[in-house]
């Protein structure tokens, strides 16, 4: 079989003609020497936030393994997970394996972001074993990866309509069998000029009419009702805590509404067809009457006709509990449902 012997990448594509701007600068905030993916790609991230960079490159752009390369942009790390636990702590391996993660939307957000004609595309990968050694060390990595990790929640933050900023929030009773929480926010200007919502006396049985209070269609939904200039920034961005943050500081954290019916109540279950999305969980679920029959918790992926929520029956007793807390945890409530009394009167 003729093999070619030629690079693919340098021989497929034209490349642009680099120009040398003449004498170095006599000063500039940021050098790299080196211009493959990293040097090219710190230098363009630095420019994009108006750091003047100069790249240093002894031969031409890509001239080492960034032109050589074979076009893979996978999961995971060189070494087999077994050696990376051993040698750096399951934890750090486990942050290791969500840059790695993280650095496939950071290429897929470049070659976007700079019309890179390069067909990216994400087409899962295989790992085939060729020898006893690897479906040993596959079997070893399959074991500590099924093992998994112990989840830890890090922190909590809650993104109030016309907070420039988020603020801390801290559970307070959490329910045993069911996706609902009470929660105490501290913050005192975010808490204020809320409103208490009334609950309602009544179970609520189905055919009532329902409306949700929230963020329907999550964070990408108030990303998508943005202008313009915010939505070409923030739209093909995966850092949610980003994208709500410049949401805040911008007053764009806005609520809205969805409404329908309730199809079934089902011991603490509500399902009622008022649409919502990723994101839209926590939000009051209210009855015609204006009083909150439940919180809204979950979606079916991929079936838009269905929402399920938890009833005020199964809300009411972790509100007791949390408040029969000491009095320094008395300031609470669940802070979706205040968010939502704040846009019910303007
Ligand atoms: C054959 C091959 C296949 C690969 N396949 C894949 C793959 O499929 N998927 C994947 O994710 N990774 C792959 N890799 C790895 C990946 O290509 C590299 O990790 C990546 O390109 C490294 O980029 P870099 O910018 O750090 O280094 P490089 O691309 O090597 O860039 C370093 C640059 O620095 C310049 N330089 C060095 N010293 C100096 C100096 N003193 N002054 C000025 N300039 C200097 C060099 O000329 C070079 O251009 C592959 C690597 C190889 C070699």
């Amino acid at each position: 079989m003729p093999i070619l012997e030629k690079n693919y990448w340098l021989e497929t594509v034209t490349t642009p003609p680099v120009q040398f701007r003449g004498d170095l600068p006599e000063t500039i905030d940021v050098a790299i020497v080196g211009g493959g993916f990293c040097g090219l790609s710190a230098a363009l991230a630095l420019a994009k936030r108006g750091v003047s960079v100069a790249v240093l490159e002894a031969e031409t752009f890509g001239w080492g393994a960034s032109s050589r390369n074979g076009g893979m942009v996978l999961t995971g790390m060189k070494l087999p997970v077994p050696t990376l636990i051993k040698r750096y702590g399951r934890e750090a391996v486990r942050k290791m394996y969500a840059a790695s993660l993280e650095t496939i939307d950071c290429v897929e957000q470049i070659v976007r972001d700079e019309n890179i004609n390069c067909n990216f595309s994400r087409c899962g990968h295989l790992e085939v074993a060729c020898k006893q050694s690897h479906f040993d060390g596959y079997a070893e990595s399959a074991a500590l990866i099924q093992k998994g990790a112990t989840p830890r929640l890090e922190k909590l933050l809650a993104f109030f309509p016309g907070l420039l900023t988020p603020v801390k929030i801290t559970p307070v009773t959490l329910s045993a069998h069911g996706d609902l929480a009470v929660l105490s926010v501290e913050d005192s200007q975010a808490v204020n000029p809320l409103q208490p919502l009334p609950l309602a006396d009544n179970p609520s049985n189905p055919g009532e009419l329902v409306a949700v209070i929230g963020y329907p269609m999550g964070i990408l939904g108030m990303v998508a009702k943005s202008p313009t200039a915010v939505y070409d920034r923030l739209a093909f961005r995966r850092d949610e805590v980003g994208a709500a943050n410049e949401l805040a500081a911008l007053s764009l954290i806005r609520p809205s509404a969805t409404y329908g019916h309730l199809g079934d109540v089902v011991g603490d279950k509500l399902i009622y067809d008022a649409p919502t999305a990723h994101g839209g969980s926590g939000g009051p679920v209210f009855n015609s009457l204006g009083q909150v029959i439940g919180i809204n918790a979950a979606y079916i992926d991929g079936f838009s006709g269905g929402t399920i929520g938890i009833s005020v029956e199964a809300l009411q007793p972790l509100l007791e509990a949390a408040q029969n807390l000491p009095e320094q945890k008395k300031n609470m409530t669940t802070s979706r449902i205040q968010v939502a009394a704040q846009n019910l009167k303007p």
